[in-house]
Formats: C-alpha cells, sequence, structure tokens
C-alpha cells in the first residue's frame, strides 16, 4: 500500500499545536502530535480507527477495566519490574546506571504490557480475532500469548525472509495456536508484513482487532500503545523517587525501534528535568534522518528514497529493523523535548558483553544499544544518574551472538 493509496485524510498542520503536545497528554484532534501522526488509512479503516478511539477513551476512563488490566500485569505478567542498581559498571563508566528491568516480565520484555492492554480492550469491544504484524517476532509471539489467555483466535503476518531467520519464533507462534502467515511481497520483512495484515484487517473488521506492536500506524494507535507502555514509566518514577530520595535521574535513555519501550520511559518523566534520550540503530536511524513521510497510517520520520518508498532497515537486531519511527518521537525530537542518537552494529556486540560480564545481565541486543551510547557519552554522563530502560532479555540474541564472537 503506498502512502497516495493510504492518505485519505488531510495532512495535519505543520507546527500546530507543538509546544503544548511536549507534554505526553492525549494528542490534539485527528490524533496529532505536532506536525505529525494523523490517521492515514485506506477508506474502509476511517470507521474502525474511530470506533477504537471511542472505546479506547472509553475504556481508559473505566476503573474495572484498569483494574482488570493491573491485574494481568500483577499476577500474569509479573509487574512491578524492579529498579536495578548497577555497581560494578557503574563504577567502570564513571555515572551511577539504574536498569529498569522489563527483561523479568513474562514473555521477557515489555511487549506483554501493550498486548494484554489490547487483547482486554479487544474482548471488552466484543472481538474474537486478533491480527499482528511481527519482524523479528517477538510482538507475534507476545500477541499469541495473550490470544491464548483470553481464547482468541490470532494470525500473525510475518515477512518470509523473517519467518526463515526466526524460525523459532514461528515454532513459539504456532505452539501458542497462532496461525502464523507469510507476507511475500517487497522485501518480505516486517514493513510488507504490516501492509498485509493491514489488507487481512479491511476484510475482517467486525470480528477482529488489529494489535499494532508499537507506537505507530493510524491514531489511535501510538497513543494508545504508548499509554499500555506508560504503566513502564509511572513505576520507574516512583521507583527512582524513592532510590534517589524524591529526585529524578538525569537522563532517562530507550533504544527505538517504533518506538514503544521509549515512549513508555519517557511519559513517566517528561514533567520532570530529566534529558530524554532514544537511541536508534545506526542501519535504521529515522529520526537521525529527519524525512518526513506517511507510512502506514501517519506522518513521521521515516527512510525513505529519492522518490519517497520506504527504504528497509538494517540492524544488527532484528527487533530494531523498522524504518520508520513512532509520530510522537518525532515531535519530540522536533520540539527539542527528546533527542536520538544511533549507534553501530559493533558498540552494540560491545555494550552487550559489557553489561553480561559486569552485573550478570543478557540483555536484549535493542536496549544493548541505549547502554552503547551511555558507554559512549560517558565523559558527558560523568557523575550523573542515568536512568536505562532495558526492555528485554538476550535469551533470544546468545546463538546469534555465539556466532559472532567465537
Ligand atoms: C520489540 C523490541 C524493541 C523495539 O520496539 P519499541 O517499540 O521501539 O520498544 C526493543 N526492545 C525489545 C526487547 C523488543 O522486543
Amino acid at each position: 500500500m503506498t502512502a497516495e493509496e493510504q492518505a485519505t485524510t488531510a495532512e495535519p498542520a505543520r507546527g500546530e499545536n507543538a509546544m503544548e503536545q511536549a507534554t505526553m497528554a492525549e494528542p490534539a484532534p485527528g490524533g496529532r502530535f505536532g506536525q505529525f501522526g494523523g490517521m492515514f488509512v485506506p477508506e474502509p479503516l476511517v470507521p474502525a480507527c474511530q470506533e477504537l478511539d471511542r472505546q479506547f477513551c472509553s475504556a481508559w476512563a473505566d476503573p474495572a477495566f484498569k483494574a482488570e488490566l493491573d491485574g494481568l500485569l500483577a499476577d500474569y505478567a509479573g509487574r512491578p519490574s524492579p529498579v536495578t542498581e548497577c555497581p560494578n559498571l557503574s563504577e567502570e563508566l564513571g555515572l551511577r546506571l539504574l536498569l529498569k528491568r522489563e527483561d523479568l516480565n513474562h514473555t521477557g520484555s515489555h511487549k506483554i504490557n501493550n498486548v494484554l492492554g489490547q487483547a482486554l480492550l479487544a474482548r471488552r469491544m466484543g472481538k474474537t480475532r486478533l491480527v499482528a504484524e511481527t519482524g523479528a517476532g517477538q510482538h507475534g509471539v507476545a500477541t499469541a500469548t495473550a490470544a491464548a489467555l483470553f481464547g482468541m483466535e490470532c494470525i500473525v503476518y510475518m515477512g518470509a525472509v523473517d519467518m526463515e531467520r526466526q524460525a523459532l519464533n514461528v515454532f513459539r507462534m504456532r505452539l501458542l495456536g497462532a496461525e502464523v502467515r507469510a507476507a511475500e511481497t517487497g522485501s518480505r520483512t516486517l514493513k510488507d508484513a504490516i501492509n498485509e495484515a493491514l489488507r487481512h484487517w479491511v476484510a475482517v473488521v467486525d470480528s477482529t482487532h488489529y494489535c499494532i506492536g508499537s507506537v505507530m500506524g493510524p491514531h489511535p494507535y501510538p497513543w494508545m500503545v504508548r499509554e499500555f507502555q506508560r504503566v513502564v514509566g509511572d513505576e520507574a518514577r516512583r521507583q527512582c523517587a524513592e532510590i534517589l530520595s524524591g529526585g529524578a535521574p538525569d537522563t532517562v535513555t530507550a533504544a527505538v525501534g517504533g518506538g514503544s519501550n521509549a515512549a513508555g520511559i519517557f511519559a513517566g518523566f517528561v514533567d520532570t528535568g530529566a534529558a530524554l534520550v532514544g537511541v536508534e540503530p545506526a542501519g535504521g536511524a529515522a529520526i537521525g534522518r529527519s524525512v518526513p513521510g506517511i507510512v502506514h497510517g501517519s506522518r513521521s520520520y521515516l527512510m525513505q528514497d529519492e522518490w519517497g518508498q520506504v527504504l528497509e532497515a538494517s540492524s544488527i537486531s532484528a527487533g530494531l529493523d523498522y524504518p520508520g519511527v513512532g509520530p510522537e518521537h518525532a515531535h519530540l525530537a522536533a520540539v527539542g523535548r527528546a533527542r536520538y542518537e544511533s549507534v553501530t552494529d559493533e558498540e552494540v556486540v560491545d555494550a552487550f558483553g559489557l553489561l553480561a560480564r559486569t552485573e550478570g545481565i543478557i540483555a536484549a541486543l535493542e536496549c544493548a544499544h541505549a547502554l552503547a551510547w551511555v558507554a559512549r557519552a560517558r565523559r558527558e554522563l560523568a557523575g550523573t544518574t542515568v536512568l536505562l530502560n532495558l526492555s528485554g532479555r538476550g535469551d533470544k540474541d546468545v546463538a546469534q551472538m555465539m556466532d559472532l564472537l567465537e
């Protein structure tokens, strides 16, 4: 689906509402974060997105919905996740490093927070099926997990190339009862899986909820997914206040793929003096290149060629090779509330080994990007407190690292 085919709503006005939106509150009418966001979808999906917006607003204002979600997050996912001091690595880097341990959640990352929220909302809307896209397979596994828990049918679109590269996750999804469908168009990777999932959703929208895996897509997804991930930031804010005698860290950092784990932790600190730093892979630095465009339902920064065609991102971490970034991050960058850095695969491999060796924690390669930036910026950060969102555990990455390091 090209941007033109998707673009059925007016483009948001440039600069409008820019400052007020840096607070990570509700988006402006039309789902806008400054000049970014919106609802650029094929006409048949407009009512579905509008209905989802209405239903999410009503659920999010309903204490019973929130209580049920909180119960699931506690008893099924294992929240709250702790904040861990890193005495050894802190000393080595000359700063105070705190980790928000999303790696300790059920299924091994922050993704469970979002899928439990969306599955609960889907059930409230009377939907019996979930459809999802997945790149490396982690969001597919998380969605299949939630579908199993809720007794829902689950269909996951995955690029045919990714299915070969991530055979273990394909098996996990099938074990959880999901149907995995190969996306055979284009580069046969994540962006093609998203297109096919959107196409499928158009045909079955009455029975099916589209469970998007990050803070991207048409309104209300970027906002809704951020709200479902806000629990990470809200918890960390309280935990840091306790550790730092009421204070907040000087810097809050997270890896950015689509941007959901970063949005979740940033939301807890956007109203403090903390610097917010998102870290992208050098081969997928959508914000670093600062080219605005429309893809997969919203206006944001993305990697594209001179004709506006979406480029394929590349990264050592399959979970970060999405060519775009969520529209709220584009806005946070545009108004200067957050900054975005990029690191090379080599720096990431070093950071991955460093955390394992010094603290006994094998991190996912995605969040090793954030640590790679901290290690590189240690002079700038000397003597300050840095909170890093450790978005996932690295079990999934050890085979790849073994091939690389041995
Ligand atoms: C999927 C994933 C990411 C990237 O997704 P965001 O939406 O940017 O958070 C980061 N870390 C882990 C562990 C992941 O599984």
